[in-house]
């Protein structure tokens, strides 16, 4: 059977000169005012092959990907570094991910890339701790082991996914099937208050598919969460696994900037992207700062969220923008947090509809006399990610005698470049829009995990994105 997805169809040529008359009659004065010591001459089209904006992953590996064919490839990047929304930084004297981390084998592209630069991987086994400390929804404490009373709190979850394989047979080809679509009605809200629950299976659905997701539960696509238990071989125990296990030694940097190293593409840094205009024979894309680069085509990699913010000429279909607008439900925070003492490993929950803004939190090492805890919350719930005191007197409720030395963390939801965590969908709305959210415009092509075919709101989904675009880039490119 045909994968429509791998043949996204390419601009028709009157389609791209009618977005060139638009282009010229909507010339922005930033372009006309750029200054002359541009990289390039506004309205030349023989500069660069593609131009690519953004550099996460999706980014490089597009410009990777257009190495491969040749392509004479300029990166844009709005902020100062590559990796996008994986970002390694030191704390407390070690590199650790501030955003993306976790990555398997059953999510095949990033896999692909770990085999090709060679970068190691380790455990954090913290997640996975048969010492569990819980919140009830009111913000009492309470303690169990997994080994004596697993059965309690995970029975009934998975019972929640009996039908997945039915709603989603085709998991990694969304338009293969079209019964994950209809099925996109409720939220995880809806389908935890629709499941025979335990108290402690009721308080883990609360907590585990808050921090899937990072958004409240009323807002989250159910489907969504299917999705990745599907993507696992319908199997919630390796869904656990695949979201939490595994992580680059060294951290994503590691495999960024091997990636990064490769592309072969001139890379901007500092450089955020105003406006991309199709002309008659490319693309022109403008910078804030007004300088002008052409290119015989585009990819952009902007994210979901922030898409809204660039100006596209001719403007972007209503429905693509639309839910730029609306924005995703994921506004995850991840919080790096270092306390007194060296403590057991352990894992802690808290329901994402109770009081607090921390709702798994875990233990990632202890040595010389600290305790190294990574912590998830949603935004919905906020918190102020770098405050010591704030996440103190969160991380209380678990550990009531804690003391916090140090914080890490970026502020991922009120980033100008993110304005989320990862992706995750309202109820009924990436299933809707995945086509259009996928679909180029004049010769403008659109990478972004956010739309991803399978592994969305993964590293997995990003690459999988600049794999197919610049091959798209390429047929076009290559077209007689
Ligand atoms: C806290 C957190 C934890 C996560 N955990 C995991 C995990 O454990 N495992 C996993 O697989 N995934 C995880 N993810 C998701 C994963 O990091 C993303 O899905 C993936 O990195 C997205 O890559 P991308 O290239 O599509 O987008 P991005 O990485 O966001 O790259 C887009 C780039 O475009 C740039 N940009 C934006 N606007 C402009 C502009 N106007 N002009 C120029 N440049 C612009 C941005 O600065 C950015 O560099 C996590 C994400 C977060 C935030």
């Amino acid at each position: 059977m045909k994968n429509p997805e791998t043949e996204a169809p390419l601009p028709s040529r009157r389609a791209v000169l009618a977005g060139a008359a638009v282009a010229g009659a909507l010339a922005s004065p930033m372009a006309r005012g750029a200054p002359g010591g541009g990289t390039t001459a506004a309205g030349r089209t023989d500069e660069y092959d593609a131009i690519v904006v953004g550099a996460g992953f999706a980014g490089l590996t597009a410009a990777r990907e257009l190495k491969q064919h040749g392509y004479k490839t300029l990166v844009l990047e709005a902020r100062d570094r590559v990796g996008g929304r994986t970002y390694t930084a030191e704390f407390n004297g070690k590199p650790h991910d501030l955003g993306g981390t976790w990555v398997h084998w059953f999510q095949p592209h990033v896999w692909a890339e770990i085999s090709r630069y060679g970068v190691e991987i380790e455990e954090s086994p913290g997640n996975f701790a048969d010492d569990v400390i819980y919140l009830d929804e009111e913000g009492r404490r309470h303690q169990a082991k997994m080994s004596e009373r697993g059965a309690e709190f995970y029975g009934p979850i998975q019972a929640m996914f009996a039908d997945a394989r039915e709603i989603m047979p085709r998991p990694a080809e969304p338009f293969v099937d079209r019964r994950w679509v209809e099925a996109d009605t409720i939220s995880v809200a809806d389908k935890i208050a629709a499941t025979q629950h335990t108290p402690e299976s009721r308080i883990l659905a609360a907590t585990m598919f808050t921090a899937n997701s990072g958004g409240a539960s009323k807002n989250v696509s159910w489907v969504d969460i299917v999705r990745l238990v599907a993507l696992s071989g319908y199997s919630l125990e390796l869904e656990s696994d695949v979201v939490s296990r595994f992580k680059i030694k060294g951290g994503m940097r590691s495999l960024y900037t091997a990636l990064e190293k490769d592309c072969g593409a001139t890379i901007k840094l500092d450089n955020r992207v105003a406006v991309i205009e199709t002309t008659a024979s490319g693309v022109r894309v403008i910078g804030a700062d007004g300088e002008v680069y052409s290119a015989k085509a585009a990819i952009s990699t902007v994210p979901l969220n922030a898409l809204k913010d660039v100006k596209f000429s001719p403007p972007l279909p209503r429905e693509k923008l639309k839910v730029s607008m609306e924005g995703h439900a994921g506004k995850a925070n991840k919080i790096h947090i270092l306390i007194e003492g060296e403590r057991p490993i352990f894992t802690a929950w808290a329901p994402g509809t109770g009081p607090s803004p921390i709702n798994h939190i875990f233990w990632d090492g202890a040595a010389n006399g600290h305790t190294h805890l990574i912590a998830f919350g949603s935004g919905d719930n906020p918190i102020q990610v770098m405050d010591r005191e704030a996440v103190e007197k969160a991380v209380r409720q678990f550990l009531p005698d804690a003391k916090v030395v140090a914080v890490k963390a970026h502020d991922w939801n009120n980033d100008p470049y993110s304005k989320g965590a990862w992706c995750i969908s309202r109820p009924g709305q990436i299933s809707n829009a995945l086509r259009d959210l996928q679909a180029p415009h004049g010769r403008v092509f659109f990478a972004s995990g956010d739309w991803a075919s399978a592994w969305r709101s993964a590293i997995d989904g990003a690459i999988e994105q600049g794999i197919v675009t610049s091959r798209n880039v390429h047929r076009l490119l290559s077209r007689p």
